[in-house]
């Protein structure tokens, strides 16, 4: 008898290497947590027309390396290739897209594509992956990307770097499209098989192609975010600025977009330069007309997923330190003012940096809107308000949501007075 393998592409975790996997599991759930999200498990069998419809009929992902199958009733059924069609179907299927509010989940597991595999490539692979639905903030956008640098810095992962860019809306797609055709038109000779393709398709996916020929033609390109809105180019220089505010480190791309239909102005990914040729640790972006797209009411969103195996091949695991304080109690940090928008999602950040779960307000609405999110959220925690007067000073009205008491305490001694007293 031939001997017993596993397939290609797959592996086998044995116990000495799955300690490192449970560290990476219970640390990055952590972060989340922290931020917010919570877990939602979806199923590894979809019907394959969740993937074609949602991730755009070009994408690699689903012309290449699907695995589809038909079942015993004669369905046309896919293994997940990647989480954010299927948690979006959850969202509509289970009427989450009718709350209103903010809708915040992650989740863990395997995906599966069918790619030729290599280091860093796998045919079974796994993600951590968040949604934020509800928000069409820049500063959402940053709250994500300030997480996604968090999550690898606490799995142990250093020298990273973030790259980010702006693909503009809807809106702006037709114009961008069209120009791009024009441009790569020129250089047909020069673009690979799929590229011609793409062309036709989407020439947006021509920036993602890893030929060196089709790579060049592209870097000689206007970038797409030269046909974005007023609207797109106001919310991107929001983004710079926050993510500036926060200290998060990234750079722009002007070239970088991402291999699927659904994303619309920012997109990011993170690399690694000691991956070799699979560079990506993870990538995401906004995604603020799929939700609409596939049958659900018109809800903002943005995500991004990161790989488990990249970030063992990435990072130190044995550098992950012990969490802190985690059963602190949690916070929400409101504003007064709009303007007052990027501080609260700095101080959010800080509490999550001493291991403090907290949530900001990210969005232009009245304050005693903000107080009954509040109070459902963190119904025995605090509620930080961050006013005019409290920014100029340097200080904090800090609310303390059991007994409805109120007092103004300098930024200096907030955590001390709050957590450690
Ligand atoms: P993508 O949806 O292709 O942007 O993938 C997001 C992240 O998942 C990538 O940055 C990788 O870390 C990981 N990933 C994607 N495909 C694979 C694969 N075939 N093998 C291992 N990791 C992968």
């Amino acid at each position: 008898m031939t001997p017993l393998k596993a397939l290609g592409g797959t592996s086998d975790v044995l116990p000495e290497e799955s300690r490192h996997w449970q560290r990476i599991e219970k640390e990055g759930r952590r972060v989340l947590e922290l931020y917010g999200y919570q877990e939602i498990r979806t199923p590894l069998i979809e019907e394959a027309a969740l993937f074609t419809g949602s991730l755009g009929e070009a994408a690699e992902i689903v012309t290449k390396q699907m695995y589809l199958f038909e079942d015993r009733g004669g369905r046309t059924v896919a293994l997940r290739p990647e989480g954010t069609a299927s948690v979006v179907r959850a969202f509509i299927e289970k009427g989450l897209d009718k709350t209103g509010g903010l809708t915040r989940l992650y989740y863990l597991g395997p995906m599966f594509r069918a790619e030729r595999p290599q280091a860093g490539r796998r045919r079974q692979f796994h993600q951590f992956g968040l949604e934020v639905f509800g928000s069409a903030s820049p500063y959402q956008d940053v709250e994500v990307m300030a997480l996604l640098t968090r999550l690898l810095q606490e799995v142990g992962v250093s020298g990273a770097a973030l790259k980010i860019n702006n693909i503009g809306c809807r809106k702006d797609r037709p114009e961008m499209i069209r120009k791009l055709k024009e441009y790569f038109q020129t250089s047909l000779s020069d673009l690979c098989e799929d590229c011609h393709l793409r062309l036709e398709k989407n020439p947006l996916r021509i920036f993602d192609c890893k030929q060196d020929k089709c790579h060049s033609v592209a870097q000689g390109s206007r970038p797409p975010s030269q046909w974005a809105c007023g609207d797109c180019k106001d919310h991107f220089k929001k983004v710079c600025e926050a993510l500036d505010l926060l200290k998060v480190g990234y750079e722009l791309d002007p070239h970088r977009v991402r291999g699927l239909d659904y994303y619309t102005k920012t997109v990011f990914e993170v690399i690694h330069a000691g991956l070799g040729a699979q560079n990506a640790l993870g990538a995401g972006g906004r995604y603020d007309d799929l939700v609409q797209q596939m049958g659900g009411a018109s809800v903002p969103a943005v995500g991004f997923a990161v790989g488990l195996e990249r970030i063992l091949m990435a990072g130190s695991a044995n550098a992950v330190e012990e969490p802190k304080n985690f059963s602190s109690p949690q916070v929400f940090v409101a504003s007064v003012h709009p303007a007052q928008i990027p501080q609260a999602l700095a101080l959010a950040e800080e509490l999550h940096g001493q291991g403090i779960a907290a949530t900001a307000n990210l969005e232009e609405r009245p304050l005693k809107r903000q107080m009954e999110q509040a109070s459902k959220l963190v119904p025995n925690g605090y509620t930080f308000i961050l006013g005019e007067e409290e920014v100029r000073e340097g200080s904090v009205t800090v609310k303390e949501m059991s007994t409805g008491s109120q007092r103004k305490v300098a930024r200096a001694d907030l955590i001390r007075e709050c957590f450690h007293d």
